[in-house]
């Protein structure tokens, strides 16, 4: 029989009532469900084809879908006991999937979701011991006993007194007192893996026949979870190893650059420049670089920041990195669709300013009634959009504060993805009202939201914080009152997050969950850096005052 034809069931009893930890199969370890991990290590098995969760729990049920497997019944009350017998519960779940579907697997791997370092290795090896095996029946995980059955003891409570567990004629003579190393190896079922041939439990009403071969699992491998006190170790476990991971893993993963090279160009302190505020405390720390928060007002930025000649080192080892972004993804595109849809509610036609327009894609976006006009700084964006889009002879490779525009030469001016870039965010919004004809819009696009759940909860591993291309973390408000100085009143917010591409609701809703589990159990460390999710990104329309 060919693996590939092989019907593998890897089946979990997963009970709702569990007496010694309260709903204990779905307790959070590690910032997931404890039977999370069984899943898991099922779907990478090789050779488990389908995963079937029993439950009596619509709780249970629900939270091994989420992690991909099936829960297509319920356990009823009465084989879901903690004395409810193991064949019974096979029965009834081959029996189920027999008559909804004609499935009958070949092999059943039981896996108990209370084991949740098993190794995906092993029980591949597990279910390729019973295949090499035409005699055997089943296999089972056992590891060596902690305590030794020769030192185990009944109590006669009649006469008071200690008889052997194990008839003394069973055993040498004193071996109570042996050291264990002197006694002969014993081992004990370990909850972790069972695996039988279908046939066994038809033809010989049992889950394990007779014929049952061992596998020998290692202590902590082993580790099973049943009482408290072994969740507390389990936590404890769980929490070195993800230690561990986590550093070998570093910021520098979360993001992929060096950027402590540049922490030697950390000069530049602000106060707030929302509120003029002078006192603030720390929000977020990246390595070398902090972000702070305004006692006052609660604007977020990056202080002590790159300088100028800091960041025009980084542009340049950088060159051409957001356009090359850019091109490379359609994802890109359809957010462009989205925002172009948002700004021409306002605006249909015009002369239009993109300022940082990278290779020309939002103005190419724009419908064609618009005079589009861009200023990029990266010399080689400037030049992709000179050889593919008409309107790129207007593009100027030349900053916001050079552009040679009179005022009030702009029906809207664009900055997507910029205005946190800035190091000088006020000069610029200053420059914008002037390039603004009365009436004219401003499309703030694509720009982090700092008041956002995300940020609030992930600071430093927020996917927008980035210490040195994003300098100032505004919000509505803070962005609102400042452009309210220059003459710009907001005229509408968004917040787009479903209609966007890089929206997964499930997986984003599922590890903002682990994320706040994790917060709460004092473990940011092993935090992993936000996906998309609500409030993240904001596009803001101000229009400049006046007729
Ligand atoms: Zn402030």
């Amino acid at each position: 029989m060919k693996n590939k034809d092989l019907k593998v069931l890897c089946l979990i009893l997963a009970r709702g009532g569990s007496k010694r930890i309260p709903h204990k199969n779905i307790k959070f370890l590690g910032g997931k469900p404890l039977i999370a991990y069984t899943i898991e290590c099922a779907r990478k098995s090789k050779y488990i084809n389908r995963i079937i969760v029993s439950t009596d729990s619509d709780a249970i049920a629900n939270i091994a879908q989420c992690y991909g497997a099936e829960a297509p019944f319920r356990r009823p009350a009465d084989i879901s006991q903690s004395d409810s017998s193991e064949l019974v519960a096979f029965m009834h779940a081959l029996e189920w999937l027999k008559k909804k579907g004609g499935y009958m697997p070949d092999l059943i791997v039981k896996l108990f979701p209370t084991s949740p370092f098993r190794k995906v290795e092993t029980v591949d090896k597990a279910i390729e011991l019973l295949l090499k095996d035409p005699k055997a029946d089943s296999l089972r995980s056992v590891c060596l006993c902690s305590e030794h059955p020769y030192k185990m003891w009944s109590i006669d409570k009649k006469a008071n007194r200690l008889k052997s567990f194990i008839p003394l004629k069973n055993k040498p003579a004193q071996a109570h007192t042996f050291a264990y190393h002197l006694l002969p190896r014993a081992y004990i079922q370990n909850a972790s893996i069972d695996v039988v041939k279908t046939p066994v439990i038809y033809k010989k009403k049992s889950i394990t026949g007779t014929q049952i071969i061992p596998l020998v699992m290692d202590e902590f491998e082993s580790f099973d979870l049943n009482t408290p006190l072994d969740f507390m170790v389990a936590q404890a476990l769980m929490r070195e190893r993800l230690k561990n991971q986590t550093n070998r893993q570093s910021l520098h993963d979360i993001i992929p650059e060096n950027l402590e090279a540049y922490a030697r160009y950390l000069s530049v302190h602000n106060n707030c420049i929302i509120c003029s505020g002078k006192k603030h405390h720390l929000w977020a720390k990246f390595g070398s670089y902090k972000a702070v928060c305004c006692d006052n007002c609660g604007f977020i930025w990056i202080d002590p920041s790159l300088n100028r000649a800091g960041l025009e080192k980084y542009y340049q080892d950088y060159i051409g990195m957001r356009f090359k972004d850019a091109q490379k993804t359609r994802q890109r595109k359809a957010q462009y669709e989205i925002d172009r849809d948002f700004i021409q509610d306002f605006i249909r036609k015009g002369k239009v300013l993109d300022v940082g327009c990278s290779g020309g894609f939002f103005l190419d976006a724009l419908n064609d009634k618009f005079e589009k006009r861009g200023l990029e700084l990266d010399a080689e964006s400037v030049n992709f959009a000179r050889k593919n889009y008409a309107f790129g002879k207007n593009i100027d490779n030349i900053s916001l504060e050079r552009a040679p525009y009179p005022d009030g030469s702009f029906d809207l001016v664009v900055m997507r993805g910029v205005i946190e870039h800035l190091p000088d965010p006020v000069s610029a919004l200053k420059k914008v009202s002037r390039l603004l004809k009365k009436g004219g819009y401003f499309f703030v696009a694509a720009t982090p939201n700092a008041e956002s759940f995300c940020a609030g909860l992930y600071r430093e591993k927020w996917n927008q914080f980035h210490p040195i291309r994003h300098i100032f973390y505004f919000s509505a408000k803070t962005l609102s009152r400042l452009c309210l100085k220059e003459g710009l009143k907001l005229a509408a917010k968004d917040f787009p997050y479903l209609e966007t591409p890089y929206a997964d609701v499930e997986k984003d809703h599922q590890e903002v969950l682990q994320a706040i589990q994790m917060k709460q159990n004092n473990q940011e460390a092993l935090m992993k850096r936000s996906r998309a999710f609500w409030g993240n990104m904001m596009n803001l329309v101000y229009q400049k005052a006046g007729k």
